[in-house]
């Protein structure tokens, strides 16, 4: 395993995306990554993702800073914002393209749909999903003739940008893409192979956003030297589509850990979306800081 602290201080970052409250998965992630820092005597960062200026409203990331520092949690400021550096993931986004990495993708969600239906029909079987199960891009662009491309683009129709899975993996050379995994005491826990393969044409900027979480990930922990990335298991699998635009992009690959996730009595991870109650309702129902770390396992 590469020792980074040999080089410096180990650097740990807590990352949320403030389009909603920060319920105690969120809490347990910032928290475990605070106890991680200290334990390695390393920094203890927290940055905004909020490329979705739409979903992540200046109110939500005030209160999930609130929710932070009433956890008693401290870390340096100010927070990167990822709504503030859309030049860095452009910048990353024109040496791919300059690799013929990219390619514009015209299609809406319906299209995508109708795509793989019809594939689905023609084939006489299931078209293959992600590890999230959606469905792989059927990549009805990736043949699109530049001049048409070009002339879509010019007539304002919108796009995104997919990677070109097949050349960027060529891209990508013979040598295996691997990641090193650290146990919550930060030792070695072994080497993971990773498949990026499996995610297809992934979307690396969005038709309504000019990124998308997986290319800022990686290109802001880059920037803020980021040694040990430590996150839900939900984004485990991610993390071959981070290895790989690491590869392309010369990046350094961090340590990673990837924990367990809070889930609620029904055994269904918590979410938003599920209703889940937040840090806030929990702290208006009387809770004190104290007592949720207590029962998310911290002193
Ligand atoms: N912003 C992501 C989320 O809230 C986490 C990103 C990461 O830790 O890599 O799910």
């Amino acid at each position: 395993m590469p020792d980074f602290a040999a080089g410096g201080t180990p650097v740990f970052r807590f990352a949320p995306s403030p389009n909603g409250l920060l319920h105690a998965g969120h809490a347990y992630s910032a928290l475990l990554n605070a106890e991680m820092a200290r334990r390695a005597s390393g920094r203890f960062l927290v940055r905004i993702e909020d490329i979705d200026t739409v979903r992540c409203v200046p109110d939500l990331v005030a209160a999930c800073l609130t929710d932070l520092a009433w956890l008693g949690l401290d870390w340096e400021r100010p927070e990167r914002r990822q709504s503030r550096h859309f030049g860095d993931y452009d910048r990353a986004l024109k040496v791919l393209a300059r690799r013929g990495l990219l390619y514009p993708c015209f299609c809406s969600r319906r299209e995508v749909a109708e795509a793989v239906a019809e594939r689905e029909a023609h084939l006489g079987s299931p078209w293959p999903r992600d590890p999230e199960g959606a469905h792989l891009y059927p990549q009805t662009c990736r043949s699109r003739p530049p001049e048409e491309a070009e002339a879509l683009r010019s007539a304002g129709a919108p796009y995104a940008l997919r990677l070109d899975m097949r050349a960027a993996l060529t891209e990508a050379g013979p040598e295996p893409l691997t990641y090193f995994r650290v146990d919550r005491e930060g030792q070695d826990d072994g080497r993971v192979a990773c498949d990026p393969a499996r995610w297809g044409d992934v979307v690396l900027a969005r038709r309504d956003v000019p990124t998308s979480y997986h290319l800022a990930v990686v290109v802001d922990d880059a920037i803020q030297g980021v040694t040990h990335v430590v996150r839900g298991r939900d984004l485990e699998a991610a993390t071959d589509i981070h290895v790989l635009l690491q590869r392309l992009l010369r990046l350094p690959t961090p340590l990673y850990h990837h924990h367990a996730l809070q889930t609620d009595s029904g055994g269904q991870k918590l979410a938003k979306s599920r209703g889940s109650a937040s840090l806030a309702d929990l702290r208006e129902a009387g809770l004190t800081a104290a007592e949720i770390r207590a029962r998310l396992g911290f002193s």
